[in-house]
C-alpha cells in the first residue's frame, strides 16, 4: 500500500506548495477510521481510499480533492461524521466528502438508458463542485480495476452502471482516457467472449500483416517531413469496446471493419494542424463525410482537434486526429485541465482552484443559465447526451 510519505511525494511532484501536514493528517485519520475493515479482496479497506487519492494525483488535483479522496468513505462507512470532518479539516473538505457520500447513496440501479440519463442529470445537479464528480469517477475506476474480487452478481450490476453512467460521464467531462478504461473494464465483465474474440482477431491480423501501426506511422512521418512540419505521430489499435460498438452500429463483422487503427499527429501550432491535414490529404484520399474541424468549432467540453479518415495502405481506412500538445492535454484530462474555460462558469460562487498552480476556478453546476462563453455552454456540463446502452451482440466476429 502507498504510505503517507509516498502519497505526499506524489502530490509534491506537481504541487510544491502542497500542505503536507494536511495530507498526512487526513491519511492518519482515514486509516484510523477504517481500521479493522476489509475489502472483498481481503486487503485492509483503507488501501481503497489511498488508491483513489493516487489516481487523482495523476490528474494533478489540489489538496482538498486529494484529502476528500482519502476520506470519501468515512462518513458513509465509519463512525466519523460530517461535523467531525468539518472540525478537523474545515468546511470545504467536509462538503466535498458529503457530496461524494450523497452520490454514493443514490442507489443507482441502471437497467434502462432513460433511467441512466436521469441519474446523470441528477449527478450533475447534486455536484455543485465538479471535484465531487472527479473523486466519484476515480472511486469507480478503482472499484472497476479491482472488480474481480467482488461477487459475480454484483460484478454485472457494477459493470452495467459503469457502462451506462460513469463512462459516459467521464467522456462528458472530457476525460477520454478514463472513459476508455471504464468501458474496457466493464466490457470485460459484461461480454468477455466478444472482447476476447476481438483481441484474438487483432493477434491474427498482426501475424498476417505485420506491424501495420508502425508502417502507417512511418508513412505519415515521411509525408510530414517532406512538408517541413515538425510533429510526433502516435498510432494505436482502437480499444476492443469501441470496435465492438462500431461492429454493432454498422452490423458488420471484424474482417469488414475498416477503421480499427487510430493515428494522432501532435504539432506545435494551430496553423501546423491545418498544414499537416493538407499533407495527409495530398498523399491519401480522404473518405467523404469524415472530416471534422473541432478547432474552429470546439466541442462543448472544450475538445479541439481536426479529424479525418483517409484510405491508407491496401485501401484500409485510417482515422487521423491532428492537434497541438495543448489541445491534446485538454482532450485527455478534460475538466481537470481546462481551468481557463471553466472560469467563465464560476462567476457566482468562486470556488478554490482544483489545480494547485494558479489554475482558475472550476465551474459550479448551479451556475446561472445565461452565462455564455465562446468555448462552451455551461448547460452542456449538466445535460448528458443519451448514449446507447449495452446490448446483446448482433454480429458475428
Ligand atoms: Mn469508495
Amino acid at each position: 500500500m502507498i504510505d503517507a510519505d509516498d502519497l505526499v511525494a506524489l502530490v509534491q511532484n506537481y504541487n510544491p506548495k502542497t500542505d503536507c501536514d494536511l495530507i498526512r493528517r487526513a491519511y492518519a485519520y482515514g486509516q484510523e477510521m477504517h481500521e479493522g475493515q476489509l475489502r472483498h479482496s481481503g486487503e485492509p479497506y483503507f488501501t481503497h481510499p489511498v488508491a483513489v487519492a493516487a489516481i487523482l494525483t495523476e490528474q494533478q488535483l489540489d489538496d482538498a480533492t486529494i484529502v476528500t479522496a482519502l476520506l470519501h468513505d468515512t462518513i458513509e462507512d465509519t463512525r466519523s461524521t460530517y461535523s467531525e470532518v468539518e472540525s478537523r479539516f474545515g468546511t470545504e473538505i467536509a462538503e466535498l466528502v458529503d457530496g461524494v457520500t450523497k452520490l454514493t447513496n443514490l442507489q443507482l440501479s441502471s437497467t434502462e438508458t432513460k433511467q441512466a440519463e436521469n441519474f446523470r442529470k441528477l449527478f450533475m445537479a447534486m455536484s455543485k463542485d465538479l471535484r465531487v464528480i472527479l473523486v466519484k469517477l476515480s472511486d469507480r475506476l478503482h472499484n472497476m480495476r479491482t472488480i474481480r474480487s467482488m461477487k459475480v452478481e454484483k460484478q454485472g450490476q457494477k459493470a452495467r452502471e459503469t457502462m451506462e453512467i460513469f463512462a459516459p460521464l467521464a467522456g462528458r467531462m472530457g476525460m477520454q482516457w478514463m472513459r476508455e478504461e471504464l468501458e474496457d473494464l466493464a466490457f470485460r465483465v459484461l461480454n468477455p467472449e466478444a472482447r476476447n474474440s476481438i483481441i484474438r482477431r487483432f493477434i491474427t491480423l498482426q501475424r498476417e500483416t505485420g506491424d501495420v501501426i508502425q508502417k502507417i506511422t512511418s508513412d505519415i512521418e515521411t509525408e510530414l517531413d517532406k512538408a517541413g512540419i515538425e510533429a510526433s505521430v502516435l498510432g494505436r489499435a482502437k480499444k476492443p469496446y469501441s470496435i465492438w460498438r462500431k461492429m454493432e452500429e454498422k452490423e458488420i463483422g471484424f474482417s469488414r471493419l475498416s477503421d480499427i487503427y487510430g493515428f494522432r499527429i501532435i504539432v506545435n501550432t494551430e496553423a501546423d494542424c491545418y498544414a499537416a491535414l493538407g499533407a495527409v490529404h495530398q498523399r491519401w484520399r480522404a473518405v467523404p463525410g469524415r472530416f471534422k474541424d473541432y478547432i474552429s468549432q470546439p466541442k462543448s467540453n472544450g475538445y479541439r482537434s481536426l479529424h479525418t479518415t483517409v484510405s491508407g495502405r491496401d485501401g484500409k481506412r485510417v482515422e487521423v486526429q491532428i492537434r497541438t500538445q495543448e489541445m491534446h492535454d485538454v482532450a485527455e484530462a478534460g475538466v481537470a485541465h481546462i481551468g481557463p474555460i471553466a472560469t467563465v462558469f464560476a462567476q457566482r460562487t468562486p470556488l478554490p482552484s482544483i489545480r494547485p498552480s494558479g489554475f482558475p476556478t472550476l465551474p459550479s453546476a448551479s451556475i446561472p443559465k445565461k452565462t455564455t462563453t465562446s468555448f462552451s455552454k455551461p448547460s452542456s456540463l449538466r445535460c448528458m447526451p443519451t448514449r446507447s446502452s449495452v446490448s446483446r451482440p448482433k454480429v458475428m466476429l
